[in-house]
C-alpha cells in the first residue's frame, strides 16, 4: 500500500509511523517482514547505510520472536586467537556437512565479531570467559549477564529501531508478494486476528477482511523458521513425529510464530529451497540446567552415561536412537552456572533439588549402587581432564561432588530449522536457476545454507544479527540504486 492510504488507517496512526510528511505516493525503501533479531537487525543496518524509509510488518503483537525466550549465548570468533574467524568457519563446515556452503559460513564468522561489539556498544556485558557449550565445538560461546539475554538484545536492538524512525506494523502478517511494472516489489499482508497468528495455514482472504499491499524498492524475508509448521515437517523431515513439541512452546501453551510463512513467501515468487530436511531436535525445555559442556551429566533409566555432553546435538539425537531411549536425566551439583530457566524448572517439578545422590536417585526412580558408579567415574574423569567413557578431553567439567544436586527428565524438542531461502553472498534470494531475485533478500532462521545438517550451539542469534545486518546493507544499497 502507498504511504497515503496507509497513514489514512487508524493502525498507522495507532503506531505512530514515522516520517509522515513524505512525498504520498512514495513507496517504501526497504520493507522488513518479521521483527525478529534478524529483521529488527536488517532495518537498522538498512536506516544506517541511507535507506529513509524503513518499515517493519510484525504477525504477532510483540518484537523479537524466538529471542525472546532465549538465554543469549552467542558464538564468537576470539579476536585474540590467530585465525579464530577461519577455524569458526571450518567448524561450520564440518558439522553441517554438504548443506552448509562455505562462503556463508565464512561470512557468518567474519561478521560475529562486529555483532558481539554491536551489542556490546548498545549495552551488553557478557560473563567474562567464554565456555564450551553443549552443542559447540570449540570454547567460544559467550553468555550475557542477564538472566534473559536474547530479550535484552531485542529490547536494546528495538530501541535503536525506534531512534532510527523506523515503523513497525504488528499485527500485520505478510502472506504473498509481487513484481510491479516499475521492477518494484509489492508485499501482500493482512491483519490477523490473535487466533490466525499462529496458524501454520493462514486461511485465504474473506471478502471484508482488509488485505494490504506495501510497495517498496527492497524486501527483506526476516521471518524465521518452520520448526512449529506440522505440514512442512512431514513433507521434509517425516522421521520426526507430530506430536514432538518445539523448545518455543514445550507444552503447547503459546503458541510458535515459527510457521514457515517466508519459506512458502519466497516459493511462491520463484525462490530456491535448500538444506530442507535438516531439522535440529535438542534436549532443551526439561531436565537440563545449565549450558557448560561437562557442567552436567546425562544418563539413562539405568545411571549410565550414553554420549558425551560436549558431542553436537545430532550425535545425541542419534545415540538416543541407538540406545532406542527417548529421555535422559540430566544430573549436576551445585557447582555449576545454572541457565535463567532454573527457577522456574525447580518450581514446576521439571528438575528436583536434592540433598543427596540417593535423593536424586529416588527422584529419577535410577538404580543407586550404578548411580554411585557412574558419578565416580565422571569425577575421576574431570580429575584426569580426559572422558573416561570417550576419550574426549574435559575442558570446563565439573565434578559432581557439592550437593545440593539437580536432576531432571529431559527429551528432545524441535529447535531450529537448517533449510530455507537459498540466498547469495550478499543474502539476495536465489531462483531455482541460481539467480539472484532483484531487490529480495532473506535474513536469519528463514534462509538455508548456513548450518546445514547440524547447527553449532550459538550460531542461530549471531547469523540473526550478522545477516540481518548484510541483508539491510543490501536492501538499502538496492533502494537508493532504483531512487
Ligand atoms: C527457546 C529458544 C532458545 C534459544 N536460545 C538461543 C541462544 O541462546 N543462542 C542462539 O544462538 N540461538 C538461540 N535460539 C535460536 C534463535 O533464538 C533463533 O534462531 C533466532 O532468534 C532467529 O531469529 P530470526 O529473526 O531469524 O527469527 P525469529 O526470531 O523466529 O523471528 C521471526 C519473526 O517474524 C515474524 N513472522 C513470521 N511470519 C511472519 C509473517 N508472515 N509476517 C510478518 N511477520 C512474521 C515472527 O512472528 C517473528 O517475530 C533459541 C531458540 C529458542 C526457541
Amino acid at each position: 500500500m502507498h504511504r497515503r492510504t496507509l497513514l489514512r488507517g487508524s493502525l498507522a496512526l495507532a503506531l505512530g509511523l514515522p516520517a509522515m510528511t513524505a512525498a504520498e505516493s512514495e513507496p517504501w525503501d526497504v520493507v522488513v517482514l518479521g521483527a525478529g533479531l534478524a529483521g529488527i537487525s536488517a532495518a537498522v543496518s538498512a536506516r544506517e547505510a541511507g535507506a529513509e524509509r524503513v518499515l517493519i510488518l510484525e504477525k504477532t503483537a510483540v518484537a523479537g520472536g524466538h529471542a525472546l525466550l532465549a538465554p543469549g549465548t552467542i558464538a564468537s570468533a576470539r579476536p585474540e586467537v590467530p585465525n579464530d574467524v577461519m577455524r569458526m568457519a571450518r567448524e561450520i563446515v564440518e558439522r553441517g556437512g554438504a548443506d552448509a556452503d562455505p562462503a556463508l559460513a565464512l561470512s557468518l564468522s567474519a561478521g560475529s565479531i562486529a555483532a558481539r561489539r554491536r551489542l556490546e556498544s548498545l549495552g551488553v556485558d557478557w560473563i567474562p570467559q567464554a565456555h564450551w557449550a553443549v552443542g559447540a565445538a570449540s570454547p567460544r560461546t559467550l553468555t550475557p549477564r542477564t538472566a534473559m539475554g536474547g530479550y535484552e538484545f531485542v529490547q536494546l536492538l528495538s530501541a535503536e529501531a525506534v531512534r532510527h524512525g523506523i515503523g513497525t506494523l504488528f499485527g500485520m502478517r505478510a502472506t504473498g508478494l509481487r513484481r510491479e511494472k516499475s521492477g518494484r516489489l509489492t508485499v501482500e499482508a493482512r491483519p490477523v486476528t490473535p487466533e490466525e497468528v499462529l496458524t501454520a495455514e493462514l486461511a485465504p482472504a474473506r471478502r471484508n477482511d482488509r488485505v494490504m499491499h506495501f510497495e517498496a524498492r527492497a524486501v527483506v524475508i526476516a521471518t524465521g523458521g518452520w520448526g512449529a509448521n506440522r505440514r512442512m515437517r512431514r513433507r521434509y523431515a517425516p522421521d520426526i513425529s507430530d506430536s514432538v513439541a518445539t523448545t518455543a512452546d514445550p507444552q503447547g501453551l503459546f503458541g510458535d510464530p515459527a510457521t514457515g510463512d517466508g519459506i512458502r513467501i519466497g516459493e511462491d515468487f520463484g525462490a530456491d529451497l535448500t538444506g530442507m530436511p535438516h531439522v535440529q531436535l535438542i534436549p532443551y525445555a526439561g531436565g537440563r540446567t545449565t549450558d557448560v559442556a561437562g557442567g552436567e551429566i546425562w544418563i539413562d533409566d539405568s545411571a549410565a552415561r550414553f554420549v558425551s555432553e560436549g558431542e553436537s546435538f545430532a550425535v545425541v539425537r542419534q545415540a538416543m536412537e541407538e540406545r532406542g531411549i527417548d529421555h535422559f536425566w540430566a544430573l549436576s551439583d551445585a557447582s555449576t552456572l545454572k541457565n535463567a530457566g532454573i527457577g522456574s524448572k525447580l518450581a514446576s517439578g521439571l528438575v528436583h533439588e536434592c540433598k543427596t545422590l540417593e535423593e536424586a536417585a529416588v527422584r529419577a526412580k535410577l538404580p543407586i549402587e550404578a548411580l554411585r558408579r557412574t558419578v565416580a567415574r565422571w569425577n575421576d574423569s574431570v580429575k584426569q581432564g580426559r572422558d573416561a567413557d570417550t576419550g574426549r578431553p574435559l575442558l570446563h567439567a565439573r565434578p559432581i561432588a557439592v550437593p545440593p544436586f539437580y536432576i531432571g527428565r529431559e527429551t528432545l524438542l524441535v529447535h531450529f530449522t537448517s533449510g530455507g531461502l537459498r540466498v547469495d553472498a550478499r543474502t539476495e534470494v536465489l531462483d531455482r536457476r541460481g539467480r539472484p531475485i532483484d531487490g529480495l533478500f532473506a535474513a536469519g532462521e528463514v534462509m538455508g545454507g548456513i548450518h546445514g545438517r547440524d547447527r553449532l550451539s550459538g550460531n542461530a542469534i549471531t547469523a540473526a544479527l550478522v545477516f540481518g545486518d548484510i541483508a539491510g546493507r543490501e536492501a538499502a544499497d538496492c533502494a537508493l540504486r532504483r531512487r
